[in-house]
């Protein structure tokens, strides 16, 4: 864990981003299914019209057919056969009869257009007209001027029947062909539909994205801002707080040392008068840099206490760790030598430490061990400044 960059997870702003980048997904992956499974009764829909469509035709093609053929046989009964017996005359005209009554009924006479209805219905007529003739001619077979005349009527009615077919074929052909074009037309758009709105769901989802990530990078910096000093740019007390306590109850979990540095420039109120305040931060900037620099581990840590002291963690370090350290730090602010002219101790400017050190007790506190340190500083003042002294607990 490395402490520096101030950036600690927030739990609950986490779970909240996740739950923005879910639901955007979540409804628009609804409105998918909700299209597909539209597109998909549509076109289950449109598959059944073509198939009716398709068997009204083939019906309607077979009923001519059928009816044509009896009318046929008819005809060829009255023609090849003189000696037809009135029995097989009349079952044909049964059949013959019975085939035009299907027309008649025909389901497609709904669609049938003004011009297949008239030729229809003309045939019906003819029909009608000729069956009292067909009887007629029955009762009295001599009458070869009667069977003639019939014989040319069933002809036409034949012609007549193969015409209206052919008519009736084309125009349910085309309805059939337009209604294609037009169920293909329907798919074609809900299909550009479906990609539209999967492209709209994909640009929406990025921006939503973006947006989230710019909050989150806001958050990190607001955050940052707020355990980071403005003038040394390390850690503030407030994050020297949350770290120590943490690292003290990890130390008292682990039983292991933990070593904390109190240090405190030496006759900054002198540096302050003589070089200004400006001066004074830009020293101040430096030497916490300097500090900073030192920390070797990732979980070692340092901030500044308030005024011109600075405070540093170091977890898993005994004493004589924490001295070498604090001697390390010394050495590195005597390399910077940032000259103090008004210092009663050297000409440049130094720190004094002071040092605690031990095992994390259930019977001590935090705060306890911070006032250990202070009187250790106290005491390297005291014993003349820009030196360390320790207290153990
Ligand atoms: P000692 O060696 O005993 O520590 O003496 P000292 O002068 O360093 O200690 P003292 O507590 O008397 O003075 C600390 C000074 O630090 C007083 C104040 O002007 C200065 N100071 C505290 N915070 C800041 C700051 O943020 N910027 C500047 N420029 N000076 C500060
Ligand atoms: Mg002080
Ligand atoms: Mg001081």
């Amino acid at each position: 864990m490395h402490y520096h960059s101030g950036i600690r997870p927030a739990a609950r702003q986490s779970w909240i981003k996740q739950w923005q980048l879910v639901l955007f997904p979540g409804i628009m992956l609804i409105l998918l299914i909700g299209i597909v499974a539209g597109g998909q009764s549509l076109r289950q829909q449109i598959e059944t019209q073509d198939k009716s469509l398709e068997l009204n035709l083939v019906r309607g093609v077979h009923d001519f057919n059928q009816l044509q053929r009896e009318v046929n046989r008819l005809r060829l009964q009255l023609t090849r056969n003189p000696t037809t017996s009135t029995k097989n005359l009349n079952l044909q005209l049964k059949i013959t009869q019975s085939r035009f009554t299907i027309i008649q009924r025909h389901s497609l006479a709904r669609n049938l257009n003004t011009q297949v209805a008239t030729i229809k219905d003309h045939l019906i007529q003819s029909w009608l007209s000729l069956k009292p003739e067909i009887q007629r001619w029955q009762l009295d077979p001599s009458n070869t001027k009667l069977k003639t005349q019939i014989i040319d009527q069933l002809d036409n009615l034949e012609l007549d029947i193969n015409q209206v077919s052919l008519l009736h074929q084309r125009q349910q052909w085309k309805q059939y062909q337009s209604r294609i074009r037009r169920h293909s037309h329907s798919l074609q758009l809900l299909s550009i539909i479906t990609i539209l709105f999967c492209g709209f769901t994909l640009l929406v989802g990025y921006l939503l994205m973006q947006f989230v990530r710019a909050r989150q990078r806001l958050l990190e910096k607001v955050e940052q801002l707020a355990t980071i000093d403005d003038v040394t740019q390390i850690a503030n007390r407030r994050h020297f707080n949350a770290v120590f306590a943490q690292e003290w109850q990890r130390m008292l979990r682990e039983q292991s040392c933990l070593s904390l540095l109190l240090c405190d420039v030496d006759c900054f109120k002198a540096y302050n008068d003589h070089y200004g305040h400006q001066a004074g931060d830009s020293c101040l900037f430096q030497i916490a840099q300097t500090i900073h620099n030192c920390m070797r581990r990732p979980s070692d840590f340092a901030a500044r206490y308030g005024g011109e002291e600075f405070v540093i963690i170091l977890p898993h370090t005994q004493l004589s760790g924490a001295q070498a350290q604090a001697q390390v730090i010394q050495e590195n602010l005597q390399k910077l030598a940032l000259a103090h002219a008004e210092s009663s101790i050297s000409d440049y400017v130094t720190i004094s430490i002071g040092i605690a050190s031990g095992i994390p007790q259930l019977e001590l506190n935090a705060h306890q061990i911070i006032e250990q340190a202070d009187k250790a500083l106290y005491q390297a003042k005291a014993q003349g400044r820009n030196r360390s002294c320790f207290s153990e607990f």
